[in-house]
């Protein structure tokens, strides 16, 4: 995968309160093209492996039982610096220290149900995209 591209995950608080479609306006009007898209459902396994770099936090049980509560819009993005901007649109992991205007500021619940997810590297980015879409799922 090219290294403008990040993957992204609509959180099942977001796609529950119905923000699917602002959310991703704001993510067009922001400048990323969708290469990839699904509605889709994690299974425990699936989210215990995604979010596994948190496995001795806290917080694991809680966030592997809510990443599965309901469905989440998986998507692959494009833009120059696509990882860095992206997670610059989507502001802090708690809703309430992200920047005004920012998806998390504007759609998310709490420190957990934070309404969105964004990859963190190039290289992770590569790898989150490739656990829900394949080659051929890719524009
Ligand atoms: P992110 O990269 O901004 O998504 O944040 P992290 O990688 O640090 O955490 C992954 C996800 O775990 C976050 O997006 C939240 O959904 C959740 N999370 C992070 N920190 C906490 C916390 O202190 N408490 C709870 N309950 N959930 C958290
Ligand atoms: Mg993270």
């Amino acid at each position: 995968m090219a290294t403008n591209r990040t993957f992204t995950m609509l959180k099942p608080d977001a796609v529950r309160k119905g923000y699917i479609g602002a959310i991703l306006e704001q993510i067009n009007a922001s400048g990323f093209r969708i290469v990839a898209m699904k509605l889709t459902q994690l299974t425990t396994d699936d989210a215990k492996a995604f979010y596994a770099v948190h496995s001795e936090r806290p917080f694991y049980g809680e966030l592997v039982e809510y990443m599965t509560s309901g469905p989440i819009v998986a998507a692959i993005l494009e833009k120059e610096n696509a990882v860095e901007d992206f997670r610059t649109l989507i502001g802090a992991t708690n809703p309430e220290e992200a920047a005004e205007g920012t998806i998390r500021k504007k759609y998310a619940t709490s420190i957990s149900e934070n309404a969105v997810h964004g990859s963190d590297s190039d290289e992770n980015a590569a790898i989150e995209g490739a656990f829900h879409f394949s080659g051929r799922e890719q524009f």
